[in-house]
């Protein structure tokens, strides 16, 4: 756990992309499967047997570097910010442009494509980070790499590649277009359809709570091409923000993640080229549960890197500002007791994290353990931040510090990409297949 409570490193100032022209990502060795409690099936095998066994979050030398750069940046750049964002309700712009010039906005976008070329834990490592300071910068990198940029890659064709990916690196913010106003949950229930026309298609309908979707300039849509087929006509197009007929309908205010932009958006007889369909027609029912799984680790990470900024936050306060009855508040033995219950939990809640990004790194299956680990590291989110609040008495409570944001962020984390209720749906599942006979 070195890297989990280790103090910030002061680093070089050159950017992660800079630094990485000169160190190019180690080979990744996977885990051995040892660590992983979990009895997902395996859907491929991996010869593992002749590594040895490390810890799950003893990082890679390039991933060590991603934490320690996004770190450092996030501490010094976005640090200062994070609280009139979260009073304006809005990004600002020289973040999102700092995130592109870090190379953190496309960390698995291979080099060719003027992307990091890092992996996938790599993401995950810089989401985590970025949340200890501020979960609303952490969704906008997590949205835009787990799920976008991964989708373009995934699905996407030469052709595809060639046209997205050097945008999405370097300047174009990425919005995932699922959820409506009559389907959250049930998300392949959506009704926004799609024609096919001479030389393309076109779109109407509504999506509903779309994150980043003020930022970006190129979002990703699910739609309909044949209702006939129920959730099998559903295919994902990719629509550029200028397409006539495309409009935020309304910027929703919100508890928590108040930078982070969500909107209503509209396509009303929106042309696309045919060029602008992702992958195949009918597919998109399977590149969104496929993109979602993968996501989910990623909002797992937004929940402990949350977790351990507020609890870090709060750490310092009783273990050195705070004084009752003439001692440090954190030295009475029932603050302690819950500190270290708190700290244990974050322990226990990355591990999850890491042991399900790097059974995904391995080819294995992992989305039992995505569903666990976004399930747990929401609920420890929930009660770490709310504790944190608690130990730091009123200085908890006033909009002062950073205690009563991290709070309310981290209701988000039960609810998008899958509320609590689907991650225990998929657990139990995948369980019950598992123990029937
Ligand atoms: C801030 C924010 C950002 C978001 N960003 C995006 C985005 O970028 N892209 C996108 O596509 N969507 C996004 N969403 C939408 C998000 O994914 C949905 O809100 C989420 O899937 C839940 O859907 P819902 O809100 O319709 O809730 P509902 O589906 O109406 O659920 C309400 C309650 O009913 C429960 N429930 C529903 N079905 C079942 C069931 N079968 N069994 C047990 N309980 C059930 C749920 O667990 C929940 O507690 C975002 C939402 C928010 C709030």
């Amino acid at each position: 756990m070195a890297s989990f409570s280790r103090a910030l490193r002061p680093l070089s100032r050159t950017t992660l992309s800079a630094r990485l022209a000169s160190k190019r990502l180690a080979t990744y060795r996977p885990v051995q499967s040892a660590y992983a409690f979990s009895t997902t099936p395996r859907r491929r095998d991996v010869d593992l047997s002749d590594l040895t066994p490390t810890p799950i979050t003893l990082m890679s030398e390039t991933e060590t570097m991603m934490a320690d750069t996004v770190s450092k940046f996030a501490q010094e750049q976005i640090g200062p910010k994070v609280r009139d964002m979260d009073e304006a309700e809005a990004m600002d712009p020289t973040v999102v442009e700092q995130l592109f010039e870090q190379g953190i906005m496309g960390i698995e976008i291979p080099e060719e494509f003027g992307g990091a070329g890092m992996n996938f834990t790599a993401a995950i490592v810089a989401i985590e980070e970025l949340a200890r300071v501020d979960p609303s910068v952490s969704v906008m990198v997590d949205v835009h790499n787990t799920l976008v940029n991964t989708a373009i890659m995934k699905y996407g064709d030469a052709q595809s590649h060639r046209t997205w990916l050097p945008k999405l690196s370097t300047g174009t913010v990425g919005s995932f277009c699922l959820s409506e106003p009559a389907s959250g949950s049930d998300a392949f229930a959506l009704q926004s359809k799609a024609e096919k026309i001479a030389d393309g298609y076109k779109l109407n309908g509504s999506k509903m709570w779309i994150t980043n979707a003020q930022e970006a300039g190129l979002y990703l849509v699910f739609a309909n091409l044949d209702p006939s087929k129920g959730y099998r006509g559903i295919t994902a197009f990719i629509v550029e923000r200028d397409t006539p007929g495309f409009s935020i309908a309304k910027k929703e205010h919100k508890l928590g993640i108040r930078a982070s932009s969500t909107c209503v958006l509209n396509f009303d007889d929106v042309v696309i080229p045919k060029s602008n369909l992702l992958g195949q027609e009918g597919q998109g029912y399977k590149y969104a549960i496929q993109i979602l799984n993968e996501g989910r680790i990623g909002i797992a990470a937004q929940m402990t890197g949350l977790a351990l900024g507020a609890w870090e936050n709060a750490a310092r306060y009783v273990w050195n500002d705070r004084k009752q009855f003439g001692q440090l508040i954190g030295e009475f033995q029932g603050m302690q007791h819950q500190i270290a219950q708190a700290y244990t939990e974050i322990a226990a809640a990355r591990a999850l994290v890491y042991n399900a990004a790097r059974k995904k790194e391995a080819g294995q299956d992992f989305v039992q353990d995505a569903a666990m680990a976004k399930l747990y590291a929401s609920q420890v989110a929930g009660r770490v931040a709310g504790s944190a609040v608690e130990w730091m008495g009123g200085m908890g409570f006033v909009r002062e510090g950073i205690a009563e944001k991290m709070f309310r962020d981290s209701k988000i984390g039960a609810i998008y990409e899958g509320t609590s209720n689907i991650q225990l749906q998929t657990i139990a599942k995948l369980l019950q297949k598992q123990y029937t006979n």
